[in-house]
């Protein structure tokens, strides 16, 4: 996948391996020893990226980034040598994700003199919460009393597991009365992934139809963006790809150029949105499921790459029918 003058792309720079929570779903501490991660990024090495996205912004002018950990605000007044630094060589405002602990006004306040163009806040079920993270309720006190123009806040993914596929327009509905937004939500589709039963796929079709329905014009609708990106609204700019820059230097950044430093991305690119060339060449969905997301190629000890594939064909068919049927048939 070659990256070129149209290419909008968001690098994730993992700025520290530090956190302030312990949720029990956590991906970074999935496969790392938290606490040989107990550390914040390299300067040299994160002076290399600051340099490898100058370059970058020579390709396309769509280049976005963020910072993410770990808890980037965990790092106190360094992240904002960090942003100060992206902007002032790129011209590039980076994006903050956090869980919202450490957000306060007055931390919006310096935000905002620091070039961080928005903060993407992670965010919980209110109705099945999970142990070591940030409550919902506490993250939407925080969403409303601290949103600033100049600094918005906007909602990171909410996950969902199968058996919460009833409560989608029930979640929506509680956030959309306390914050006049909805948060994005997904699937569990990485490590925990479970097959859907035929009643959970049901209950996804009806919910995202209300849901849909109800929201469509009122709000942004930003509904399970590894199956349906063509549905998906989206709060950040229009970004099509998003891949990672590590906290270790796993691409030997510091010892190549930026030349080989973008094949390194674009090889990278290649695996996180795979080629899928789907046999049942008479589907109506067709022309959106020929590059797939790098997850439903992800095998488990449980589910098998096949069965994966399935599983996303049959989510892919419910929800663009949810979709369709919202808005096109109306019913
Ligand atoms: S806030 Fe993020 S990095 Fe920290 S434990 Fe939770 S999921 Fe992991
Ligand atoms: S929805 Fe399923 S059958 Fe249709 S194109 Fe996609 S993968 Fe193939």
């Amino acid at each position: 996948m070659k990256i070129n003058n149209d290419t909008h792309i968001c690098f994730s720079i993992i700025s520290t391996g530090k956190c302030n929570c312990n949720c029990s779903y956590c991906h970074f501490y999935a496969d790392k020893d938290r606490a040989a991660y107990n550390r914040d990024i390299d300067p040299k090495l994160f002076d290399r990226y600051v340099d490898y996205l100058k370059h970058l912004t020579t390709i396309t002018p769509h280049i976005a980034c963020r910072l993410s950990g770990g808890e980037p605000l965990f790092m106190g007044d360094a992240v904002f040598e960090l942003t100060d630094k992206i902007y002032e060589e790129t011209g590039i405002s980076p994006y903050i994700m956090t869980n919202g602990k450490m957000l306060s006004p007055e931390l919006i306040e310096k935000a905002a003199k620091h070039h961080i163009s928005s903060f993407v806040v992670s965010v919980e079920n209110p109705f099945a919460v999970s142990q070591g993270a940030v409550d919902a309720d506490t993250t939407i006190e925080k969403f409303v009393n601290c949103q600033n123009d100049k600094v918005p806040l906007y909602f990171g993914m909410l996950v969902l597991e199968n058996k919460e596929y009833k409560n989608i327009k029930k979640i929506a509905d509680y956030f959309y009365e306390k914050t006049g937004t909805i948060p994005p939500m997904c699937e569990v589709n990485f490590v925990p992934f479970q097959s859907p039963t035929e009643e959970e796929l049901n209950d996804l079709y009806e919910n995202v139809k209300e849901l849909v329905k109800s929201y469509n014009g009122k709000t942004a609708i930003s509904l399970f963006p590894y199956i349906i990106p063509e549905f998906y609204s989206g709060n950040l700019e229009h970004v099509e790809y998003l891949t990672e820059l590590p906290i270790d230097d796993k691409f030997n950044a510091l010892s190549i150029t930026n030349e080989e430093l973008l094949e390194c991305t674009q090889n990278q690119l290649e695996k996180s949105y795979f080629k899928y060339e789907c046999p049942n060449t008479e589907c109506d969905w067709q022309g959106s499921c020929n590059r797939l997301k790098w997850v439903w190629q992800m095998e488990t000890d449980e589910i098998s790459k096949e069965k994966k594939i399935e599983d996303y064909c049959r989510y892919k068919k419910v929800l663009c029918k949810a979709f369709f049927d919202a808005l096109v048939n109306k019913n």
